[in-house]
């Protein structure tokens, strides 16, 4: 049977590469549900929507069209057709995605959208978020919440993003997580029944390890 794995936590806890490459030992598909909230704050950007304004996005949140590629090998990212997987990096999103992210109307669309990607991934799917073993996927097989200090998170986003800053990482890092912490739809929570693993002190290919451990249980 198909094997749902939910992985939730904070940025620049390694939730990103740590769910593709589970994916691809193991065969499944791949979401990365930040992708598709930073893609529908990439084009409210780009259509003069007011991200200040709940009740413009909201009246603009079913407009744009996005479609998630789910190879954990080269996962993809369109909006109205259009390759969003570049810009949806900048800082301008990233500073803007928790505001809208944060729109009941926005998250009732891409919960949709999501549960209908994994419903449809024959083999099974590993989907990494902030809700997805609290709200998106509260039957998923296999639930994991990865934590890593916040120092050590900004050190990894730091590495990742290009002349940023460590201390102005560390800043819009913590920033973020308070917003996504404390929204009211959804926020970012361990589910009961998630396994945590504080990723602080492990190296990529330990944590990768321990979670296709899991999995296999
Ligand atoms: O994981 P990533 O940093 O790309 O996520 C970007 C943003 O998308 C998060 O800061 C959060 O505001 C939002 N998000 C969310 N729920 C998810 C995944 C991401 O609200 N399941």
């Amino acid at each position: 049977a198909a094997v749902i794995v939910a992985i939730d936590g904070p940025s620049g806890t390694g939730k990103s590469s740590t769910s593709k490459a589970v994916a691809a030992q193991l065969g499944l598909s791949y979401l990365d549900t930040g992708a598709q909230y930073r893609a529908i704050t990439w084009w409210m950007l780009n259509n003069g929507i007011d991200v200040a304004n709940a009740a413009e996005i909201a009246t603009a949140a079913a407009k744009p069209v996005i479609v998630s590629g789910t190879d954990p090998s080269a996962p993809t990212i369109t909006v109205d057709g259009e390759d969003a997987s570049g810009p949806i990096r900048t800082q301008e999103v990233t500073s803007k995605v928790s505001a809208v992210s944060a729109v009941p109307e926005v998250r009732a669309l891409i919960t949709e959208l999501q549960r209908t990607i994994a419903t449809e991934a024959e083999r099974g799917i590993v989907v990494e978020g902030r809700d997805i073993g609290t709200t998106v996927l509260p039957d998923a097989d296999i639930k994991i919440f990865l934590t890593a200090s916040p120092e050590a998170r900004a050190a990894r986003r730091s590495g990742e993003v290009k002349g940023s800053d460590l201390a102005a990482t560390r800043e819009a890092l913590i920033k973020r997580d308070a917003a996504d912490s404390g929204r009211k739809t959804s926020p970012l929570a361990k589910a009961g029944d998630a396994v945590e693993v504080d990723t602080t002190d492990l190296t990529l290919a330990q944590v990768i390890e321990c979670v296709v451990t899991l999995v296999g249980e």
